[in-house]
């Protein structure tokens, strides 16, 4: 679903990816981590293009990243992202938020949006929250809002950069129980994070970034017992 072959990219004179390739199957649970400014971000950014990347080729279900406006368009209404802040619009009501991108990119008939924006408000768990603005909500809420809202548009893969990390603890877990019941349902997801309870649980395969490269990538039984590199170990003894 995803195919990055020799990715580079430049801020700059800083490489903040240096020869990315990565092959990511439909259906596929991805988890990334690594050091604060290792490019985590910035390569889950590039699938969906809010980065351009300069070297090598990114094809997301079978097209390919160019600046070709309506290709973009198209990848950015299959691949939903999730964002540590939630991202969400403040002036709008819940409801709105989730209906905004299917009425206007999709031309939903509202009464319709409104119909899957309740389905997935149901399915994070917070149907009763739909006619409150989000700064009325927990930060939980409001992130689960955000993961509705992208599901709201179908799409066929998610990004998730940190989704937990802007989290006061205990509402952590209902946000990690709606992206593990995703997974459950066979969406491709990519996700940045450092929950390594939550890669144990249900990444195909855990990827260590460090200074803009790939330098490790395993099953998380094989990750986590037997790193092969010692950044890897030297992360993990950091985090665990
Ligand atoms: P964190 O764990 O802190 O979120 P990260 O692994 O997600 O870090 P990135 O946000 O991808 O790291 O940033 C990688 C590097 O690129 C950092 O050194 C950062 O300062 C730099 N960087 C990120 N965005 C930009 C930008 N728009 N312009 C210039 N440099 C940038
Ligand atoms: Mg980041």
């Amino acid at each position: 679903a995803v195919s990055m072959v020799g990715v580079n990219k430049w801020f700059g004179d800083f490489h903040v990816l240096k020869d990315i390739n990565l092959e990511v199957e439909e259906g596929e649970r991805i988890v990334i981590c690594g050091p604060s400014g290792s490019g985590k971000s910035t390569l889950i950014r590039c699938i969906n293009r809010l980065e351009p990347h300069e070297e090598g080729q990114i094809i997301v279900d079978g097209h390919q990243l160019t600046d070709d406006l309506r290709q973009i368009d198209k990848i950015r209404s299959e691949v939903g992202m999730v964002f540590q802040n939630f991202n969400l619009f403040p002036h709008l009501s819940v409801l709105d938020n989730l209906c905004l991108a299917p009425q206007w990119v999709r031309k939903m008939p509202r009464a319709k949006a409104e119909e899957v924006a309740m389905t997935y408000l149901e399915r994070v768990k917070i149907p009763e929250q739909a006619h409150k603005f989000p700064g009325q909500l927990s930060g939980g809420q409001q992130q689960r809002v955000a993961i509705a809202r992208a599901l709201c548009m179908n799409p066929r893969i998610m990004l998730f950069d940190e989704p937990t990390s802007a989290l006061d603890p205990e509402m952590v877990k209902e946000v990690l129980d709606v992206m593990i019941e995703l997974a459950e349902q066979g969406m491709t997801m990519l996700c940045v994070t450092h929950e390594m309870g939550f890669a144990k649980a249900v990444a195909d395969r855990v990827i260590f970034m460090d200074f803009g490269e790939i330098v490790e990538v395993a099953p998380p039984a094989e990750f986590f017992a037997s790193p092969k590199s010692d950044r890897t170990r030297t992360f993990l003894s950091q985090i665990l």
